[in-house]
């Protein structure tokens, strides 16, 4: 399809971004054009945009910004075999090598040689974007594109919740970002017996209670380990979900958590983190695990299954913009008064 498109372009080092006039990509031999329904912008998006240490070390501009998507295909390369123009898909923006040791024995999530859609490659805040053909995944047409295009984050968080049985067990949540606030609902979902959720901004706390966390805490005023220790009666969680990245929370969820229970860290610190050990870790038994990305494709199937059944994720859409409000989106992305935002390309 030749033409021209808008796009949301990251075009130099420096905070910000263009919304500009860019060719439509040609896919190549294994790809497939995606016509954008809807995106939604990342904790990632927020870095590159606003140009922090972490976005400068790892970005390389020019480059389209997005990797949450929702679209039908328009356009098939000329070996691609799976799909159809017309197919309703979503996207794995993690594109693995297929070739080292993490690829070849099931865990292409830590594929030691990927490359990210919308980081390394252009990605989806534009009306098309190009994609490999094994990164589709296809939706259930009864999920609504701002939904599918948020499978991408949920996922982050089903690999977090779910990678031990959680039913009758209890669950702390720190940092209620939509990261944090799907954890709260798969943990909800998957049957905990009692879910604390912390958070600094009271407005994500609200949304943490809609999606079943029974209590709230916010750490300004409370301190979070104690109020969980009180609560569990002195014996804490069976797992802590670490998303927001403070350090401050890690040592407060690593308190929280029951001798022998599991930490699942995936908010990303800025800076260095110094932990006790011995007394946070060793002597409590505690399973720390790090989470990164989503099980590929083990996770989707749970995901997509979730979502056409018991998982209800409307409270965490809190704003439906258009691609050319991007930077009244990032503003409100930086206020942290939000939950997803979803942009539109075209019609909202
Ligand atoms: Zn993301
Ligand atoms: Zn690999």
């Amino acid at each position: 399809m030749k033409g021209k498109m808008k796009a949301l372009v990251k075009e130099k080092a420096g905070p910000g971004a263009a919304l500009i006039k860019a060719d439509i990509p040609e896919p190549g031999p294994h790809d497939v054009l995606v016509k954008v329904l809807a995106s939604s912008i990342c904790g990632t998006d927020l870095h590159v945009y606003n140009w922090d240490r972490w976005a400068a070390s790892r970005v390389k501009p020019p480059v389209i910004m997005g990797h949450e998507m929702a679209g039908e295909i328009v356009e098939l390369g000329a070996a691609v075999k799976r799909c159809r123009t017309g197919d309703y898909v979503s996207v794995e923006c993690h594109q693995t090598c297929g070739q080292c040791y993490q690829c070849r024995t099931g865990q292409a999530h830590i594929c030691t040689r990927y490359s990210i859609i919308g980081l390394d490659t252009d990605g989806c805040f534009a009306e098309y974007v190009r994609v490999p053909e094994a990164n589709l995944w296809p939706n259930d047409p009864l999920i609504p594109p701002e939904t599918a295009c948020l499978q991408d984050p949920i996922g982050n968080a089903v690999l977090a919740v779910l990678a031990e049985n959680i039913t009758g067990k209890t669950v702390l949540v720190t940092g209620c970002g939509s990261i944090g606030l799907f954890a709260v609902g798969i943990a909800r979902a998957a049957g905990a017996a009692k879910i604390y959720a912390a958070d600094i901004i009271d407005y994500r706390l609200n949304l943490a209670r809609q999606m079943g966390a029974a209590a709230t805490i916010n750490p300004l005023r409370e301190n979070v380990a104690a109020a969980v220790l009180e609560d569990t009666g002195g014996c804490g969680v069976d797992l802590f979900a670490e998303m927001s990245g403070h350090e401050q929370s890690i040592h407060d969820g690593l308190k929280a958590v029951k001798n022998g229970g599991r930490a699942a860290l995936l908010g990303l610190p800025q800076d260095k983190v110094c932990l006790d050990l011995a007394n946070e870790v060793i002597f409590k038994g505690i399973t720390l695990a790090g989470i990164t990305g989503r099980e590929i494709y083990a996770t989707w199937y749970k995901t997509a299954a979730l979502l056409s059944g018991v998982l209800d994720v409307s409270p965490v859409i809190t704003h439906r913009m258009n691609l050319e409000e991007f930077e009244e989106a990032f503003r409100i992305m930086n206020s942290g008064a939000c939950g997803k935002i979803i942009l539109f390309p075209g019609e909202k």
